[in-house]
């Protein structure tokens, strides 16, 4: 097979001179210094995007809080539920477009940014566009007490805080930054977006989408850049809720900072060092290829997927007989060509980290399969499978975040959860078993913001999905972002 053919609109998006979107057009960017976007498949340069100004990016949060109270206040949610349907009419029509960006820009397999990352963002924008109709307050009943025949009535309601910032990771910028948008625009606030700058292409068409949409002008505002360009963000007075997505480290600073500049409130969807548990009873043959799946999809490169599988020590050798004869067939190659079945890393200096976790792990003699470092050009290294025999190893404590995963044995119930909950992260987890009491009594006793049963890395809108321990704070998805995006104010009245 060969690669797709790049369509001619992405070529010329690509080529452009890309400045900041704000207040619904492309503003030239103030400083000349330009960041490269890389094709992690090639090294090649795609495209250059601009590193904003501090006075650019508080142009874009004042763009954001006019209109949030000049236009999108005195929007009915009825019309906010359109827009964004618009928009995800828009995305779907551009559907090709968008995929090609992302596989361009991150590695992605082609049919993973076309049926899971675009497809997905769809999804999630409809499912969020559902909301802005439904969310209310409720009414309550005071019991102070009457004197002169007085009487009290008290409801509360659900009011827009006001101008987001959303930081977006390189894992699946569309997507992430659509769950952010959508997130937003459906209780009332708008945003300003800083996209990661190894792939910020995407979000900065889907901001020229926006505005086709019927979005109106400074409700969706994406500045670029590296270095400061978050901060200046997290900085801007205006800013409500800074929304971040990415490492812990990052995740504390900003969290940090975001107190200090008088409590604006965050939510962090950080880091994992997701847990895999294969129980006796588990079927291997049946389990594997959605385990391997999960596991390596976008080359591991995503937070809610396993890095630590926990293996019945009775089905410990068939386990690793089978899933390296599995691992082997997979198909390593260019991220365009439909056939390839695993990519390159999105990134050099991500693919730098995973290197040196490859290496810890050849020096110490723990590679069951994989392990090595591709040679020729592109940032590729194998899916990677490690043995460890301690839970205190490095290599089973700390994320990779990439096509590396360690596994080690149990024997009982006890030890099992004491090693699954022996980490910082707890984003997520699975069971494999076919003992539904089994799964039952263990789900509670797992530390972890979500956990599946027979399946693992699956998000639905429907579902909320966030961390506990250094994993994160805040959920997203279903009712449980409103909380984050709006003000509770209470009413109570005498009459
Ligand atoms: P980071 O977690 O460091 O986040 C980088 C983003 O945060 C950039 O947009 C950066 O913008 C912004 N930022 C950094 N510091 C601050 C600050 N003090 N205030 C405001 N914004 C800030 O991600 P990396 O891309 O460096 O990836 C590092 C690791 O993060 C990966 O190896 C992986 O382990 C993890 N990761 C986790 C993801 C997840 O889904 N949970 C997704 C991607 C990565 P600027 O430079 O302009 O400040």
């Amino acid at each position: 097979m060969s690669d797709v053919q790049i369509l001619a609109s992405v070529q010329q998006f690509m080529a452009r001179q890309h400045g900041h979107f704000i207040q619904g057009e492309w503003v030239k960017a103030a400083s000349s210094e330009r960041i490269h976007i890389i094709n992690p498949a090639t090294e090649q340069s795609v495209a250059t995007i601009a590193v904003a100004t501090k006075q650019e990016v508080e142009a874009a949060v004042q763009s954001a809080e006019q209109a949030f109270h000049t236009v999108w206040a005195n929007t009915s949610p009825y019309e906010r539920g359109q827009k964004l349907l618009k928009l995800a009419d828009l995305v779907e029509q551009h559907a090709e477009e968008f995929a090609q960006l992302e596989s361009l820009t991150t590695g992605k397999l082609i049919q993973l940014s076309r049926h899971l990352e675009v497809a997905q963002t769809i999804v999630f924008l409809r499912y969020f566009a559902g909301w802005a109709t439904k969310i209310h307050g409720q009414t309550m009943t005071p019991s102070i007490p009457s004197m002169q025949g007085e009487q009290y009535t008290a409801y509360t309601m659900r009011q827009a805080i006001g101008v987001i910032a959303g930081i977006v990771p390189w894992n699946f910028s569309l997507m992430i930054g659509c769950w952010k948008i959508g997130s937003a625009l459906t209780t009332g606030c708008t945003i300003v977006l800083k996209p990661s700058e190894f792939t910020t292409l995407s979000l900065l068409r889907l901001a020229e989408l926006a505005i086709e949409a019927g979005i109106p002008a400074g409700v969706i505002n994406v500045v670029t850049g590296a270095g400061q360009t978050g901060q200046y963000l997290i900085d801007a007075k205006k800013i409500k809720k800074v929304s971040f997505t990415g490492s812990v480290a990052t995740g504390i600073a900003i969290g940090q900072r975001a107190m200090c500049n008088d409590l604006t409130r965050v939510s962090l969807e950080l880091g994992g060092k997701n847990a895999a548990a294969i129980c006796a009873d588990a079927d291997i043959d049946a389990l594997l290829p959605t385990l391997l799946q999960a596991t390596f999809v976008h080359q591991g490169q995503v937070c809610a997927a396993p890095e630590r599988f926990f293996v019945h020590q009775s089905k410990y050798d068939e386990f690793i007989e089978k899933i390296t004869v599995a691992m082997q067939q997979i198909k390593m190659g260019s991220p365009l060509d439909e056939s390839t079945m695993f990519g390159p890393l999105s990134n050099k200096v991500h693919f730098e980290k995973v290197k040196q976790y490859l290496e810890m792990a050849q020096n110490k003699q723990q590679v069951i399969c994989g392990g090595k470092v591709h040679a020729g050009t592109g940032y590729f290294v194998e899916p990677t499978l490690l043995k460890v025999t301690s839970v205190e190893d490095p290599l089973f404590m700390e994320e990779t975040f990439g096509p590396v995963v360690s596994v080690i044995t149990f024997e009982h119930d006890e030890e099992l959860i004491s090693m699954m909950n022996h980490s910082r992260f707890g984003l997520t987890a699975s069971i494999w078993t076919n003992d539904l009491a089994k799964a039952l009594r263990l789900i509670p006793k797992i530390e972890a913001g979500s956990v599946w049963v027979n399946m693992h890395t699956f998000l639905d809108p429907a579902v909320p999905f966030g961390g506990v321990k250094a994993s994160g704070l805040g959920r997203e998805f279903s009712d449980a972002f409103i909380e984050d995006y709006t003000e509770l104010k209470s009413v109570m009245i005498r009459y």
